[in-house]
């Protein structure tokens, strides 16, 4: 490639509080589920910017992005403060947003994406807007929104593909979910993505000496996307744009571009003609913020980021790590166990159910430890398989999430036991994972009602039987030596059983009845 991305992101997130950033009114636009509350009922007349009302910092909201500063290796500010930025938009009732200027909460941290480190220039938290909706005779406003606590989070132009962009945005939502300071689902405008992005060529190595300040290209932003295979997609897309053009000798024009998900391509929004001056100033309303950084006797109303520290959970990257040298996940497991603190949990109580249904099942011989160490490579390629790919298949085809998941871990792990153990064929495990999320129940009642378990033993001998007497000629020319014939005796004993017979035992029941 003959040019070089630069590319920094710009991410807003709303901050999960009881209540919002400078009032008393319920932090909540959503319902359960994807329904949205009716508009304009969680309102006051602080959120609505009615004259005399004063805002009061919502405690929490500081606190979750000191916490989220703290996963990233930001330094804290020591001091800090709110400011008034000035625009006037009906999505914004007092006619101005409050926000931080030069002083962000946090820092100067860094996130790692596959030991590529990419620098986080600042944290800062403000006020979350109303959501205007355009109809044809006008707008609709919705001031639901208005005044929720949102952190922006501003990276370093260390990103140099979409890809990158993509898992970096990622992890910053698994970050956020295992803090619980977000929720962070960008289909709900809870995580928000802007790409900014410029093309530089590459210089040789004799001219990059000559001139080690070579110009940054012009500076592209992208807005409105909402997944996060849309960040990936805009930014190929927007490097290929770029790349075409220089190439033709054209110039890029400084713009906002939107990114439409229909035809995958970004299109032009507006041109920039200057920055907008937004004539901040320090928030008169409210008092400056201090921080105990130092070990201290904790006074009321200090935030104490040591004590933030210290209660800072296991993070995703530390998790992903534990989950593959602890248990033996490859990293693309580990990586999707870990996505949300839910699922890394669930997963984990599999595994301790796991040992006790190894034992439970009176096949294997030891203690519960030398147990699990002889099976747990096996066991646990089993859970990976059945977790990912067969229960995450069958949420997903429900438009469910592994929170929806009705299957408790000790039903999940007795379930693995029993693929494990061969009570069970391949196919019916499908049917019965799936009556199990259906139903919320246990597999060993299900496997029994609806008649799954595979058959063997008496049962199976007397399948045998049968099929032997059904096929004299085929008998006759196995027993003269044509031994491939095996194959189609065990294809009959499965075709009697309806697929029940287990095909390890039928075929040694076989074995024994035709040779002589
Ligand atoms: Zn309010």
């Amino acid at each position: 490639m003959k040019y070089q991305p630069t590319i920094g992101l710009e991410i807003h997130v709303e901050l999960k509080t009881k209540t919002k950033m400078f009032c008393g009114c319920a932090n909540e636009t959503w319902k359960i589920g994807v329904e949205e509350i009716e508009p304009n009922t969680n309102v006051c007349p602080v959120c609505l910017g009615h004259p005399g009302t004063l805002p009061v910092i919502n405690k929490k909201a500081v606190e979750s992005v000191i916490k989220a500063g703290l996963a990233l290796n930001c330094q804290i500010a020591e001091k800090s403060k709110f400011d008034r930025k000035n625009y006037f938009y009906p999505d914004l009732p007092k006619g101005y947003q409050i926000s931080q200027y030069d002083q962000p909460l946090c820092f100067n941290g860094y996130l790692e994406i596959d030991d590529h480190r990419i620098g986080i220039t600042r944290i800062h938290l403000e006020e979350d807007t109303g959501k205007l909706t355009h109809i044809k005779d006008g707008s609709l406003v919705d001031y639901n929104r208005a005044g929720v606590p949102l952190m922006e989070l501003v990276t370093n132009p260390d990103i140099t593909s979409g890809r990158q962009a993509k898992e970096f945005c990622q992890e910053l939502q698994a970050i956020f979910r295992e803090l619980n300071i977000s929720d962070a689902d960008m289909q709900k405008g809870q995580m928000r993505c802007e790409v900014n992005i410029s093309l530089r060529e590459i210089a040789d190595k004799r001219e990059r000496d000559a001139d080690s300040r070579r110009q940054l290209g012009t500076k592209v932003e992208i807005k409105n996307l909402n997944s996060f295979k849309a960040v990936e997609r805009a930014i190929d897309y927007e490097i290929q744009r770029q790349s075409k053009l220089l190439e033709r000798g054209e110039k890029v024009i400084q713009e906002t571009r939107g990114w439409d998900e229909k035809k995958q391509i970004t299109f032009s929004q507006r041109t920039k003609e200057g920055s907008a001056d937004y004539r901040y100033f320090p928030e008169p309303d409210l008092p400056p913020l201090k921080f105990k950084i130092q070990k201290s006797k904790i006074k009321n109303n200090v935030i104490d980021i040591e004590k933030l520290k210290r209660e800072l959970p296991e993070l995703p990257m530390q998790k992903r790590k534990r989950f593959i040298k602890q248990y033996g996940f490859n990293l693309a497991e580990a990586k999707i166990l870990t996505t949300n603190p839910e699922l890394a949990d669930y997963t984990e109580q599999v595994i301790s159910e796991l040992k006790i249904w190894l034992v439970d099942s009176g096949r294997f011989e030891g203690t519960e430890e030398e147990i699990w160490q002889q099976n747990k490579a096996k066991v646990i390629k089993l859970v990976a398989g059945w977790l990912i790919n067969k229960l995450g298949g069958l949420l997903t085809a429900r438009k469910l999430t592994y929170a929806d998941n009705t299957i408790n871990a000790e039903n999940f792990a007795e379930f693995i036991v029993m693929v494990f153990t061969h009570q069970v064929s391949t196919k019916n495990a499908n049917l019965l994972l799936e009556k199990m999320l259906e139903t919320g129940g246990d597999p060993s009642n299900i496997l029994e009602d609806e008649d799954l378990g595979l058959t063997g033993g008496e049962d199976l001998e007397k399948i045998v039987d049968q099929v032997i007497n059904k096929n004299p000629d085929q008998v006759k020319e196995f027993k003269s030596g044509k031994t491939v014939l095996l194959k189609f005796f065990i294809g009959q004993v499965m075709k009697e059983s309806k697929g029940k017979a287990d095909p390890k035992q039928a075929e040694e029941l076989l074995i024994q009845k035709l040779t002589p």
